[in-house]
């Protein structure tokens, strides 16, 4: 199902209707195709069985957000979003920002800026692999919570574990995964040296996901040992990245992966180069990985 954002329209009272009446000015969509048309009070849904249904979400981010660039961003990805799910991200930033005032979270405050560099940007994921399907998926380094909590927002099947080693910033992710009453998903405060070789999180993950933590070859050595064989790890990376992927070829190998695929593309909505390196879990890692805490940074495997 797709979604339109109908330019045309004015952001007048034009068009609005109560929800449960149909609109009959408006010609028939194609069948499974949404269009938003903005109005006074919000997004007017056009589509088959819901014509005219208001987006009640709207009420809260009237004169607030615009939602035009979420929306054509997450059309662009090929995602749809329920209105509990939008009331999930608003309630995300809202909480972020507030937070922000007092810690140190994001330099990304402006909404359409988030929008673009932190929901956007966490969702491209699905360009490279499905995500509809009950899967484990570790984010490493997570930060404020990025890509896993938008990640959990969307594609509610994943089992998500969000790590990250300063834990003020799990804290506020538990206070967010309480507030947008989130399930299979869970914070853990901790280093990826440190976790990844206990038995419960050694090899247990189908996917693991990483953004703007370390280089890659650091990267690898943090990330791959929570991986089982057969599952993958997708680094978020900027568009240029050759040079960086060949210094962590033999890092990647010894620690039992192999370059599966990269994957370049623009953020949607702007012309910044993005890019993810898919690495698939061949080989067990060998004892001794990842090595004792701060290692792999400073002496990564060359
Ligand atoms: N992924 C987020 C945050 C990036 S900042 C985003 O894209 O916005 C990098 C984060 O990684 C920080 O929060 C830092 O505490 C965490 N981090 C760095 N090294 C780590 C390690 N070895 N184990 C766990 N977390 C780590």
């Amino acid at each position: 199902m797709g979604i339109k954002f109908d330019e045309n329209c004015s952001n007048q009272n034009e068009g609005m209707v109560n929800p449960g009446e149909s609109d009959k000015t408006s010609n028939p969509p194609e069948e499974d195709e949404i269009i938003l048309k903005s109005g006074g009070d919000g997004f007017k849904i056009s589509a088959p069985g819901q014509t005219g249904k208001i987006v009640k979400f709207t009420e809260r981010a009237l004169g607030k957000y615009q939602l035009e660039k979420f929306y054509k961003g997450l059309e662009q990805l090929g995602i749809t979003c329920s209105e509990t799910q939008m009331g999930q991200f608003l309630t995300f930033y809202e909480m972020l920002i507030e937070k922000n005032k007092v810690m140190n979270l994001t330099s990304i405050t402006e909404w359409e800026d988030a929008v673009e560099k932190h929901f956007l940007d966490s969702l491209s994921l699905i360009k490279c692999m499905d995500l509809n399907k009950k899967i484990r998926v570790l984010d490493l380094g997570t930060g404020a919570g990025f890509p896993g909590i938008p990640l959990k927002i969307v594609f509610p099947e994943l089992e998500l574990v969000l790590v990250d080693s300063l834990n003020k910033r799990i804290l506020f992710i538990k206070d967010v995964l309480e507030e947008l009453q989130l399930d299979g998903i869970t914070a853990v405060h901790g280093r990826a040296e440190d976790l990844a070789v206990k038995k419960e999180y050694r090899e247990k993950f189908g996917l693991c996901v990483s953004r703007a933590v370390a280089n890659l070859s650091a990267l690898a050595e943090y990330c791959l040992p929570f991986v089982k064989i057969g599952g993958n790890f997708i680094s978020y990376k900027s568009g240029e990245i050759e040079e960086e992927a060949a210094q962590a070829k033999k890092a990647i190998s010894v620690l039992g992966g192999t370059v599966s695929k990269i994957e370049k593309f623009t953020l949607p909505g702007t012309d910044v180069s993005r890019a993810f390196i898919q690495i698939e879990k061949k080989k067990k890692t060998p004892k001794g990985y990842p090595r004792k805490a701060g290692t792999p940074s400073r002496h990564p495997i060359q």
